[in-house]
């Protein structure tokens, strides 16, 4: 069973928590996607115009038509991803946290800079730099998160002035497309829409627009930035990771437990910044295992419809992601590890993975080097914090991970070893919520980055630069004629403001040749 299915024209979405078909989706012709592209690129400069305050005006709007409609869309998340109602209940706070963020702080973030002069030959020039948007950006995203992955980025780019032709996973095609139809509804400025499909129309959507943000798998954001390479145009890449949790034996254990269970399970285990393997201390090791797997059993699975959350985790969300989890957990048992909860599919029409906690891991397992992406827990126990560290950073990935100690100076030393673009210190997640730092990854994690304050916004724009002179006489030192005087003048302004002595500021000749 797919949760979606590709006919030719149109994407049937089925539940993954019940297997039913849950809504049908046109996939967007190549021809579609160029019309789309021109019809976003003709409204961008009246967008651009409009200011933050009017484009935050729209943005605010958009929200409030969110809250109004907050239940249909909880509904939709949860139709087409079968997470527990519980874990749906995530998305919408992102959205609205970003938008009021990069609303309220665009213009600070986006204001002209003036740096001085660096010289004093330079000391009549007026110098600018400004801030001007990418007309058009994609903004591609996965099926784990279909309000929380786009809305971490979008907010931003409609705030820099782009206009946004953004592309949802084909898994999760129908609460991206009632979003934008609340941004039609509202009656904002037609600079955001959106193409539906697979792969090539993500690729089609590659080909049309000024600059990519993409966030998916490894394998997906080497092909974009392949051909954004090709094209010249500018992408930022947000991918898997293997994030790693450390254990030291000073560490609050039933806090670390608690922590390792939400992290490694919650959307069943379908998060980047999942809790992919945990490290831990041998002389704490028995105890902190005998902690997660007493929670684990405790857990609740299944799609409950709300409003009280009857469940813990929910369904995976395809079947292609469940074939990966089974073939992780047997190569892990058939090379020696042990399952202490789960370690198998659970009956019924959805797909449903049993969370399960893997001991007797190494780094010959699959679970221990590739992203799961599934409701697997693998710990593995080590001789200290040097170990500890240097298996965190045995991996093709570097999103982000976790130091789990009382003692703050010792988390600090540790995080600075760690080869990760985030390390929480005794808290899993966490860096994503915090807006004014940049959520990126390092090696095969990704390119660029996220929210991070300036930055997250400035990466939609081109900066330009515009250079006045207080003083414009008829002509300057280098221009034409070419004379030997201006030359000499030239050499002599050059070389007394680049020298650091006052011999050789002068030009005068080395004492030895003085005689
Ligand atoms: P995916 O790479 O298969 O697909 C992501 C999107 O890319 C989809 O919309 C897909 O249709 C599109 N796509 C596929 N081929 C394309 C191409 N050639 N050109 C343009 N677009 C193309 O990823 P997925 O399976 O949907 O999502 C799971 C992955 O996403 C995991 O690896 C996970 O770690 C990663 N992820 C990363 C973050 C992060 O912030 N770092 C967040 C969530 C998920």
């Amino acid at each position: 069973m797919s949760t979606a299915e590709a006919a030719t024209d149109e994407l049937i979405v089925r539940c993954p928590g019940t297997g039913k078909e849950v809504g049908r989706v046109p996939v967007t012709s190549g021809a579609d996607v160029a019309a789309l592209a021109a019809s976003l690129r003709a409204a961008q400069p009246a967008w651009e115009a409009l200011g933050y305050a009017g484009r935050a005006a729209w943005l605010h709007r958009w929200r409030d038509w969110m809250l109004d409609n907050e239940q249909q869309l909880l509904a939709l998340v949860q139709s087409e991803t079968g997470k527990s109602w519980n874990d749906t209940n995530v998305e919408l706070p992102i959205a609205l946290e970003v938008i009021n963020y990069y609303a309220k702080n665009a213009a600070s973030f986006l204001a002209d800079e003036h740096p001085k002069p660096h010289t004093p030959a330079m000391a009549t020039k007026q110098i600018a730099v400004r801030f001007r948007p990418h007309p058009l950006i994609a903004l591609i995203t996965p099926w784990n998160g279909p309000i929380g992955n786009p809305m971490l980025d979008l907010p931003a780019a409609l705030m820099a002035g782009c206009a946004a032709l953004t592309k949802p996973s084909e898994v999760t095609p129908l609460t991206w497309a009632a979003l934008i139809d609340g941004w039609k509804a509202i009656g904002a400025p037609p600079v955001l829409d959106c193409a539906q499909g697979g792969g090539d129309v993500g690729a089609a959507v590659v080909d049309v627009v000024d600059m990519v943000h993409f966030t998916g798998s490894v394998a997906t954001g080497r092909r974009i930035g392949a051909r954004c390479g090709e094209r010249l145009i500018p992408c930022s890449l947000e991918l898997g990771g293997k994030d790693p949790m450390l254990v030291l034996a000073d560490a609050d254990l039933e806090r670390a437990a608690n922590a390792a269970v939400w992290g490694g399970f919650m959307g069943a285990g379908q998060a980047c910044i999942s809790v992919e393997r945990v490290y831990v201390d041998a002389p704490v090791f028995d105890e902190f295992v005998d902690l997660v797997a007493t929670k684990t059993r405790a857990l609740r699975v299944g799609m409950d419809p709300g409003p009280k959350p009857a469940f813990d985790l929910g369904a995976m969300a395809t079947e292609d992601q469940v074939a990966i989890v089974e073939r992780h957990v047997a190569d892990a048992l058939a090379k020696g590890a042990r399952a202490l909860t789960g370690g198998r599919r659970l009956d019924g029409p959805g797909l449903f993975y049993a969370p399960t906690v893997l001991v007797d891991v190494d780094h010959t397992m699959d679970c221990m080097r590739e992203e799961t992406f599934g409701p697997t827990l693998p710990i593995m126990k080590v001789d200290g914090t040097d170990e500890a560290v240097a298996l965190a950073n045995d991996s093709a990935y570097g999103l982000s991970g976790s130091v789990w100690t009382r003692d703050r100076a010792e988390g600090e030393r540790i995080a600075a070893l760690l080869e990760v673009g985030a390390v929480n210190l005794n808290n899993v997640y966490i860096n994503l919520f915090q807006l004014g730092a940049p959520q990126g990854g390092w090696r095969d994690s990704g390119v660029g980055g996220r929210l991070g304050g300036p930055s997250g916004i400035r990466k939609y724009c081109r900066e330009q630069v515009v250079v006045g002179d207080r003083i414009a006489p008829k002509s300057e030192l280098p221009w034409y004629p070419a004379s030997a005087t201006k030359l000499a003048l030239q050499a002599r302004g050059s070389r007394f403001l680049g020298a650091r002595d006052w011999r050789r500021r002068l030009g005068l000749a080395p004492r030895s040749s003085q005689g």
